[in-house]
Parts: structure tokens; sequence; C-alpha cells
């Protein structure tokens, strides 16, 4: 056997693994590369119907009409980088009858109205009373209904007073419907009002939003 040729099979070997080695390693960097470049994948995209009930009698309606056609793109817009696609599946006149909802017992009555199944239940009023203060008029309020009838239990919905609100007041809302809790910040959505005039949600509120959205039916 000639010892100087002895390696030569080795060697051979050797830099076949190397090269095989190499190939494979480029070959993830190929099948990493795109998501690598282009961040974290965008959330799942959720259509979510908003059955909108509009509130006293039809000479009230085109102001809380107008609000619904700017407040629907801006809850978009803001909720939109969540995955949530709003839709308005429909709007119904006179839910409830009055013009006004004044107290707890009032907000619960809205829940006859918000029984249809996979759909964010909107209620548009031309007043929404403040529980605490009865001369204070508020902007709105997500709702769980707290009575005593057991077929309404568990039903949520959210009241918007488009007089005392402003046209980020439907998101803000949906905000909490979908999970969100109060922020102190001003520029974040989810600080009470007053807010600034373009305000934001951060990353970690979007995963929430995100999380909850893939649990609504
Ligand atoms: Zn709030």
């Amino acid at each position: 056997m000639d010892p100087a040729h002895k390696p030569r099979p080795f060697l051979a070997g050797l830099l076949a693994v190397l090269l095989l080695g190499l190939a494979a390693a480029l070959l993830i960097a190929l099948c990493a590369g795109p998501a690598a470049a282009g961040g974290p994948a965008a959330p799942p995209e959720h259509a979510i119907p908003l059955c909108v009930h509009l509130a006293g009698p039809e000479d009230g309606h085109p102001p809380l009409r107008a609000f619904l056609e700017a407040a629907v793109p801006r809850a978009q817009e803001l909720l939109g980088p969540a995955g949530a696609r709003f839709e308005v599946r429909g709007t119904r006149a006179g839910e409830p009858a009055e013009r006004a909802v004044q107290n707890a017992a009032e907000r619960d009555a809205l829940a006859a109205h918000a029984g249809e199944a996979g759909c964010v239940h909107v209620f548009l009023l031309p007043r929404l009373g403040d529980l605490e203060r009865k001369d204070l008029d508020i902007a709105g309020r997500h709702w769980r209904y707290q009575g005593k009838d057991r077929r309404l239990r568990g039903r949520r919905y959210v009241l918007v007073a488009p007089a005392s609100a402003r046209v980020d007041t439907l998101a803000h809302e949906l905000g909490h419907y979908f999970g969100l809790g109060h922020r102190a910040e001003r520029q974040n959505l989810m600080k009470q009002l007053p807010r600034d005039p373009a305000p934001g949600l951060t990353p970690a509120q979007l995963r929430v939003v995100s999380r909850t959205l893939r649990s609504f039916r």
C-alpha cells in the first residue's frame, strides 16, 4: 500500500460532505430569505360583520348614518392591522324606538335587539347618558347585558352617541369588544377622551385583538 495515496479517499469524502453541507445551508437560507426580509407575517384576516341599529324615529337617522359612513373606515384603519375586516351587514331603524339611553336598565333592554349571532351589534343613539352623572352625555360604551333574563345573558354590544363622539369612538369601543382595556397615553386609541386626534395601537394591543378575533363567532 502506498502511504502517499492513502489520505485521498478520505479527503474526497470530506470534500463531498462539506459541499453537501454548503448546499443544504444555501437551500435553508433561500427558503428562509423572503420571510426574514418581510418581517413578521401579517395576521390572518377575519371578516367581522356589524349589525347596526339606529335609535329613534327616522328623522334622527341621517346624522347617525353619516357618522357610520365615516366611523367604519376609521375602525378599519385602526384595527385592520390586527386582521379585522369590518363590513356593515345591515342597518335596522328604530331599535330602540327612543332617542336616548339613559340608565343601565335601558342599556340592558337593547340586548333584546342583539340576538343575531356572528355579528357585532352596534347601537347608534342620539343620546347616551352617563350612569353616575345624570346631567352628562357620553360618547360610547361597550356593554354586557347585566339583567336577569337567562336568554339574554352573555350578549355584548357597542353603544355610540355620534353627537358626543369622535369618528374614532366606534374603533375605541370595538377595541374593548375585542379584549382591550383603557390606556393612559394620549396617543393611544384606548385612552378615554380627550386623546390625540390621530391615535394608534401598540403592537402588543394589536396581538391581543388578533387573538380575540380568532374566537369571534
Ligand atoms: Zn373606553
